[in-house]
C-alpha cells in the first residue's frame, strides 16, 4: 500500500451535539428494540423535543407536518406509559386522525412500536363493517386510532368507553376542522376524563386550532419544528428540484430520475438502515452499482465502500444522515432524498455533501403525494424554491437518451481517428446506402451505451393529497385499478442470465431475430440487470419468443424464460 491517505470517513456519531439517542430520552427497551429493529438511528427534532414532556404526562401542542416523524413522537409515550398488567377493558389511548388512511397508518406505526409490550391497536373508521369493530372493542383494546365520525357512533352506542382513557390525541388537527370535524372532535373530548393529558398536532396554526388548544389542553408544551429564520448559509449551489411520487412507485421513479440525470456520482438518503439495505438491493437488481452506508457498519466497512465510492468501481451510496454526516466526496454531483427529511435542518445537511468548493450540484427530492407541505416548509426554512416536475416519462428517457448518442457521435467526429473504419463503411456501401450505414451504426452505438437498466414502465403522475382530491393528476390507467404501465400490447419476457453472464443487448436481440420471425425493430426496451434480463416484445409474439429462446442457447448458456410479472410486483 502507498498512495497519499484518503481521508477517514467519520464513525458515526460525528457530532457530539446532535448524538442524542432515543435511549436518552427515557424510553424503555421493549420500544428502544424495536427501533433498532426499525432501523431508526437516531429521533427526528420532534421526537427530541415532544418525548421527554409527554413521557412526563404534559400536555403538548405541535407544529408539525407529516414527514417529521410525529407518529413515532407521541406513539412512542403513549406506548411508555401504558399499564402493563392489562387483560380486558377499556381503551387507555384515542387517537383522532381526519382520513381513514392515516387511522391505518398510525396504528400501524403503533404496531410496529408496541409490538414487545403486546399493545392491542384497534383502528376504526367510516366504511369498514362496523361489526369487526365491535368484536374488537369487545376483546379489549390499549389504543384505538378513531376517524372523528365513526368514534362517536361508537361512543353513542356505547361500545367505546372513554372512562379510562388517559391520553388523547389530536392529530392533524387542522384537517379535522377543515373537514368538519370540529363538533365532533368537542362531543368526544366531553367524554373523556378530566384528567386526561391531551396532545395536539396540526402542520398550520390558524386561530381555530388556537381556540380549541386553549380549551382543551391544560399548561402545554409547545413544540414548533420549522424556523422561520432561513438557516444561515444554508445555500450551496445546488439546483433542487422535486418529485411526486406514490410509494410503490419509487424504485421506479429513483431509476427514471437517475437515467435522465446520469450522475457522476450520486447519493441517495433514506430515514432508516432496514431502507438503506432494501433500496441498495433494489436498485443492484435494477443495474446500478449501489453501496450501503449505514450506522450499523464498522469503520473498516465503510471505509471500503468509501473507497469503491472514489474509484469509480460504484456510483450510487445509499445512506443515512447518521453515516453520511461529514462525508466529503469530490465525484458526488447529485443527492437525492428518497423520502422528504424529517426536518429542514437535515434536509440542509444533506444537500451540503453536493455542490461544495464552488462545484454544482443537483438535490432530487422525491416526496409522496402527503408530505408536500413538508416541501414546503423546507422551502421557507432555506429561503430556496424547490421546483415540483413531473417524473420523467418514457418519452422523456428516450430523448435523453438520444441525445447522449449523438452527442457521443458528435465527439467521436470530431477527435477521433476514424480512418480505419473507412474499409468497413465502404464495403457496406456496395450494398446498402450510406443513410443506412449510419444509421445502423448510430443504433449500435445507442444500445452499447445503453445503462445497464432501461427502466421503462411509465410511472402514474401523482396529485398532492390524492387521498382527498379528486386526483386530476393520476394517470388513467392507475385509475382503473390495473397495474399494467407498458406501452400498448407489449409483453416482457424474463431471461435468466444478465450482466454477471455477459449479456450485452445485443446478444438478446440477436438470439431473438435469429430464433423467431420477430424483426430487431419490434423488440421493445432491454433491461440487462446482474442476473437477468427483461425484454419488451409485441403482445402477439410473446409466446413464440419465450418458445424461440427456450429452444436456443444466450453467449453459450440455456437460460430461464418466461413471461414477467407486472412491473408492480417486481420489487
Ligand atoms: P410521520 O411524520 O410520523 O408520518 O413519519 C414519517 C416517516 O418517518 C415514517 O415512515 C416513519 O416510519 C419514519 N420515521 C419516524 N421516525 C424516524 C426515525 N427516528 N428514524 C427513521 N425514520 C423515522
Amino acid at each position: 500500500m502507498s498512495a497519499a491517505p484518503t481521508p477517514t470517513d467519520p464513525a458515526p456519531p460525528a457530532d457530539a451535539e446532535d448524538a442524542i439517542a432515543f435511549a436518552d430520552l427515557g424510553l424503555r427497551t421493549e420500544l428502544l428494540g424495536a427501533l433498532a429493529a426499525l432501523g431508526y438511528e437516531e429521533p427526528t427534532p420532534i421526537q427530541r423535543e415532544a418525548i421527554p414532556p409527554l413521557l412526563a404526562g404534559q400536555d403538548l401542542l405541535g407544529q408539525a407536518a407529516t414527514g417529521t416523524g410525529k407518529t413515532a413522537a407521541f406513539a412512542l409515550p403513549l406506548l411508555q406509559r401504558m399499564p402493563t398488567d392489562r387483560s380486558g377493558g377499556d381503551p387507555v389511548s384515542l387517537v383522532l386522525v381526519p382520513t381513514r388512511e392515516l387511522a391505518v397508518q398510525v396504528s400501524e406505526a403503533f404496531h410496529r412500536y408496541g409490538k414487545d409490550l403486546g399493545a392491542r391497536v384497534l383502528p376504526i373508521y367510516g366504511g369498514q363493517p362496523i361489526g369487526r369493530q365491535l368484536r374488537a372493542l369487545d376483546h379489549g383494546v390499549d389504543v384505538v386510532v378513531a376517524t372523528p365520525g365513526r368514534a362517536l357512533d361508537h361512543i353513542a352506542r356505547g361500545t367505546l368507553r372513554l372512562g379510562s382513557v388517559a391520553t388523547v390525541v389530536l392529530d392533524e388537527a387542522d384537517e379535522m376542522l377543515d373537514m368538519g370535524f370540529a363538533e365532533d372532535i368537542e362531543a368526544i373530548l366531553e367524554h373523556a376524563p378530566e384528567g386526561r393529558q391531551t396532545v395536539l398536532f396540526s402542520a398550520t396554526m390558524p386561530a381555530r386550532i388556537d381556540g380549541l388548544a386553549r380549551q382543551h389542553l391544560t399548561d402545554p408544551v409547545r413544540i414548533r419544528i420549522e424556523r422561520e429564520q432561513p438557516v444561515a448559509g444554508a445555500a450551496p449551489r445546488v439546483r433542487q428540484s422535486a418529485y411526486l411520487v406514490a410509494r410503490a412507485h419509487k424504485p421506479a421513479a429513483l431509476g427514471r430520475v437517475l437515467d435522465v440525470e446520469s450522475p457522476t456520482a450520486a447519493i441517495v438518503f433514506c430515514r432508516s438502515r432496514e431502507e438503506v439495505d432494501r433500496l441498495t438491493e433494489t436498485m443492484n437488481g435494477r443495474g446500478y452499482r449501489a453501496e450501503a452506508l449505514h450506522g450499523g457498519m464498522s469503520q473498516e466497512q465503510r471505509d471500503r465502500v468509501m473507497g469503491r465510492l472514489r474509484a469509480g468501481t460504484a456510483d450510487l451510496l445509499v445512506a443515512t444522515d447518521v453515516a453520511a454526516r461529514g462525508l466529503d466526496v469530490e465525484q458526488l454531483t447529485h443527492v437525492v432524498n428518497y423520502d422528504v427529511p424529517s426536518a429542514p435542518e437535515s434536509y440542509v445537511h444533506r444537500i451540503g455533501r453536493v455542490g461544495r468548493a464552488g462545484r454544482e450540484g443537483v438535490a432530487i427530492t422525491l416526496a409522496e403525494p402527503r408530505e408536500h407541505r413538508m416541501l414546503k416548509t423546507i422551502e421557507r426554512v432555506t429561503g430556496q424554491r424547490i421546483s415540483v416536475d413531473k417524473i420523467p416519462t418514457v418519452a422523456d428517457l428516450r430523448t435523453r437518451r438520444f441525445e447522449l448518442t449523438q452527442a457521443a457521435v458528435r465527439e467521436s467526429l470530431l477527435e477521433d481517428d476514424l480512418e480505419p473504419f473507412r474499409a468497413v463503411v465502404e464495403s457496406l456501401t456496395d450494398e446498402f446506402d450510406l443513410m443506412e450505414v449510419a444509421l445502423a451504426a448510430v443504433r449500435l452505438a445507442h444500445e452499447a451505451t445503453l445503462p445497464g437498466t432501461a427502466d421503462e414502465e411509465e410511472i402514474p403522475q401523482v396529485a398532492v393529497r390524492p387521498n382527498r382530491e379528486a386526483r386530476p393528476g393520476y394517470d388513467s390507467r392507475d385509475r382503473r385499478g390495473g397495474t399494467r404501465s407498458r406501452g400498448a400490447g407489449t409483453a416482457q419476457v424474463f431471461i435468466g442470465l444478465g450482466r454477471r453472464a455477459g449479456v450485452r443487448p445485443q446478444d438478446l436481440v440477436g438470439a431473438i431475430t435469429g430464433e423467431t420471425r420477430v424483426n430487431g425493430r419490434d423488440i421493445g426496451s432491454i433491461e440487462i440487470a446482474d442476473r437477468f434480463s427483461l425484454v419488451e416484445v409485441p403482445q402477439a409474439m410473446a409466446d413464440e419468443v419465450i418458445r424461440g429462446l427456450r429452444g436456443s442457447t444466450i453467449k453459450g448458456r440455456k437460460a430461464t424464460v418466461r413471461r414477467d410479472r407486472d412491473g408492480d410486483d417486481r420489487r
